[in-house]
């Protein structure tokens, strides 16, 4: 847990979130402004700030990655797809600096870039 980090404290339960999936390790929400039918958060409880620093750790990613597969395998994201989208640092858009995986979809994506 780092302190006052906004997603920490929401995969602790701290502050309010739509939760959508939760295991030992990894927390998954409804992202409170979606940019598409569905569009979801995945997390793992134990902090880093961005992918980069998360590769330090290839068992969290092994984590991250089996908690998304677990949860979109059981609903309807598993019929025709997802999209899996993680900001690291400002070019990208980065805002909460605790690593996070947008899952979007529910509806046929554009292709994304500029
Ligand atoms: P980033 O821009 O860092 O890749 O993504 C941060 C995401 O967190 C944004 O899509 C934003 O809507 C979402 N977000 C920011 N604050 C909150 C919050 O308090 N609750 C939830 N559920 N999502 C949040
Ligand atoms: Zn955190």
């Amino acid at each position: 847990m780092a302190a006052n980090c906004l997603f920490c404290k929401i995969a602790k339960g701290e502050i309010a979130a739509q939760k959508v999936f939760e295991n030992e390790h990894v927390f998954g929400f409804v992202d409170i402004h979606s940019q598409a039918k569905i569009h979801l958060l995945f997390v793992h409880k134990k902090h880093t700030a961005n992918i980069n620093e998360m590769s330090g750790d290839p068992e969290a990613i092994a984590q991250m990655f089996r908690g998304i597969a677990e949860y979109t395998k059981g609903c309807e994201l598993s019929k025709n797809g997802y999209r899996v989208v993680t900001n690291q640092g400002p070019d990208a858009g980065q805002t909460v600096f605790h690593t996070h995986f947008h899952i979007v979809g529910g509806e046929a994506l554009g292709h994304f870039g500029r």
